[in-house]
């Protein structure tokens, strides 16, 4: 997750589901960190870079991440994740880069940023992948195109150099794409009124749900709205035929259906607020989490990123 805002619904059923089921089943050991240098591939405010990468850790720790069975940390405080990055630009051509879907709609977002931070944003994120020598990553499915590219790194470096890189897979979730609530896109924090904030009260909630676009809409085809709040429904909701059958109908009440959904949205997330709530009074404990996380990083990563120099002859 990158620090550019708090943690929404989209990064909880597309990501952090999938670190907790992994983060739960003993047969892995799990890492899971702030993508906090990340956030400087885009424009960005200082003051608020350094107020959100601390919100952010503490959302994922509300959401349930476990520093007892996860190392949990902040990417600024592993350095060895951007030398690798370096590194891993040696077997990386620039049009590859450039060709990313990603890389285009950020370009197309913020023409006056069109920065070497940004081209090489796939290259760091490969890096935090394959300086663990992680097999899963548990990310949502617009990141598909950058695991590709962890793919293809970690084959060359190991043709090239005689690493032994594994090709990392995505660990996938039902919630891998979760849909804007314009209607139009996918949910995300740099779209203004496309998301629900994971620590969002049950009224807000309600309010945002009902202003998903299905105004005029009975019967026919689903509006790209429509679609929206079914498939919001089907991951929180059980009788959804029901409602669907009233579609088809043309008898649907719309504000009912938008109405059960935000309450079982709210009652879904209502742990992750109160626990947050506790997490926000006790600062010494999210400070030693982090630092610890942080420690125990840097040992897995700083023996990897020995092994990659002694590989390339720089040792
Ligand atoms: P955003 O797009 O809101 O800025 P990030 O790029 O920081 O979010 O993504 C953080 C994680 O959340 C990634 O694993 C990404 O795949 C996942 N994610 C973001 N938006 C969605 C979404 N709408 N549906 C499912 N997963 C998502």
């Amino acid at each position: 997750m990158r620090a550019t805002g708090r943690l929404h619904l989209g990064n909880y059923l597309g990501a952090a589901k999938g670190m907790l089921e992994l983060q739960d089943n003993p047969e892995y050991e799990t890492l899971y960190m702030v993508a906090d240098v990340h956030t400087v591939t885009t424009p960005y405010d200082v003051e608020e870079l350094r107020r959100n990468r601390k919100e952010v850790f503490i959302d994922y720790l509300a959401a349930g991440l476990d520093p007892k069975k996860s190392i949990i940390f902040l990417q600024s405080m592993v350095p060895a994740h951007i030398e690798l990055a370096f590194y891993f630009s040696a077997v990386s051509t620039i049009a590859r880069m450039q060709h990313l879907p990603t890389y285009k709609d950020k370009v197309k977002q913020y023409p006056q940023h069109n920065t070497m931070a940004l081209l090489n944003y796939p290259l760091l994120m490969s890096s935090d992948i394959l300086v663990y020598k992680a097999e899963l990553v548990p990310v949502g499915i617009d990141q598909e195109p950058h695991l590709e590219v962890a793919r293809e790194i970690a084959r060359k470096m190991n043709e090239r150099f005689g690493m032994d890189f594994p090709e990392p897979k995505r660990f996938k979730t039902p919630g891998e794409y979760i849909p804007s609530l314009k209607g139009d896109g996918k949910m995300s924090k740099s779209v203004e009124g496309s998301y629900i904030n994971i620590i969002d009260t049950e009224d807000v909630i309600k309010k945002k749900i009902r202003s998903i676009p299905t105004a005029t809409q009975a019967g026919g085809e689903m509006s790209e709205g429509v679609k929206t709040l079914f498939n919001l429904a089907r991951l929180f909701m059980k009788n959804i035929g029901e409602f669907e059958t009233k579609f088809k109908e043309g008898t649907l009440q719309f504000v009912e259906l938008k109405d059960l959904l935000a309450e079982e949205i709210g009652k879904s997330l209502e742990p992750i607020r109160e626990k947050r709530k506790e997490l926000e009074k006790d600062d010494n404990y999210v400070q030693d989490v982090m630092k610890d996380g942080a420690e125990r990083a840097n040992v897995i990563a700083n023996q990897t990123v020995k092994e990659v120099r002694e590989k390339m002859g720089l040792a």
